[in-house]
């Protein structure tokens, strides 16, 4: 949470967020499947202003060998920032916050993924942020799991992702990056709709128990909205393919 613009309106009296939303709408979300020739599995996602394409490998040898693991496969994940992703140049070298939202979105996939079927391999998962605004690493991980379902990893339930926040004391789905910076909380949170459970859960801020649940169930709501274009998003690929 960044300091305050005070020219910046949060939250207008009639209850409108700055890019015109209401408190519990989250930006538009559409997701392209199967967008690379090259990988096993890929998806494209625009969430609002981010703009995110995964493409996954394998089930793969692993490469050091020493990370293989005789039981099961292993996946890997890497988020990357563009140069040209956010308004200053960013130094294409991996940031501390590239390795952590990496890091993060493997725990979040890891879960739902079942790999005990292809011991010794890897599954990578390459995330290329093109344009961020805020809450990329949930339309990443949203992103990712699309690409893992494209590429046929088999799995117990899809990730979707969706953030909920505290702006202008107020909780609000699905914040964008003027909130982030200028608000008072960000919750990404990673859930497996058809099991009910949480696979990536952070928070950004200080919130009242009250809040903290509402926020909660508010970023809830918001998954299963993203799950529902996620399902719809590969539906679309089988029928362009002329599948039944
Ligand atoms: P998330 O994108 O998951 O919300 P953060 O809260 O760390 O992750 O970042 C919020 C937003 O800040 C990003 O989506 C991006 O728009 C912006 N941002 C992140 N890193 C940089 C950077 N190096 N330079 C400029 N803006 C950045």
């Amino acid at each position: 949470m960044g300091g305050r613009d005070t020219d910046l309106v949060l939250l207008d009296a009639n209850g409108i967020r700055c890019d015109g939303r209401k408190v519990d709408e989250t930006r538009k979300v559409t997701i392209k499947v199967g967008v690379l020739k090259n990988a096993n599995g890929s998806a494209y996602i625009e969430f609002g202003n981010n703009k995110i394409l995964v493409g996954v490998f394998g089930p793969r040898d692993v490469h050091p060998k020493h990370l293989a693991n005789t039981d099961t496969g292993i996946i890997r994940c890497r988020y990357h920032m563009s140069p040209f992703s956010v308004t200053e140049r960013k130094n294409p070298a991996p940031s501390r916050r590239e390795i952590e939202i990496g890091k993060v979105i493997k725990e979040a996939l890891q879960p739902s993924l079942i790999l005990d079927k292809f011991p010794r391999t890897t599954v990578d998962v390459f995330i290329e942020v093109l344009q961020a605004d805020g809450g990329s690493r949930c339309a990443a991980l949203a992103a990712a799991s699309v690409a893992l379902a494209d590429a046929g990893i088999p799995m117990r339930d899809m990730v979707c992702a969706c953030a909920a926040g505290k702006v202008a004391d107020t909780i609000v789905l699905d914040i964008n990056n003027e909130e982030d910076q200028a608000g008072q909380a960000d919750m990404p949170v990673g859930y497996m709709p058809n099991l009910g459970k949480i696979t990536l859960f952070q928070l950004d801020g200080v919130l009242t128990s009250d809040e903290y649940k509402k926020c909660l169930e508010t970023a809830i709501v918001g998954c299963k909205q993203v799950y529902e274009i996620q399902k719809q998003a590969i539906q679309n690929k089988f029928f362009e393919n002329g599948a039944d």
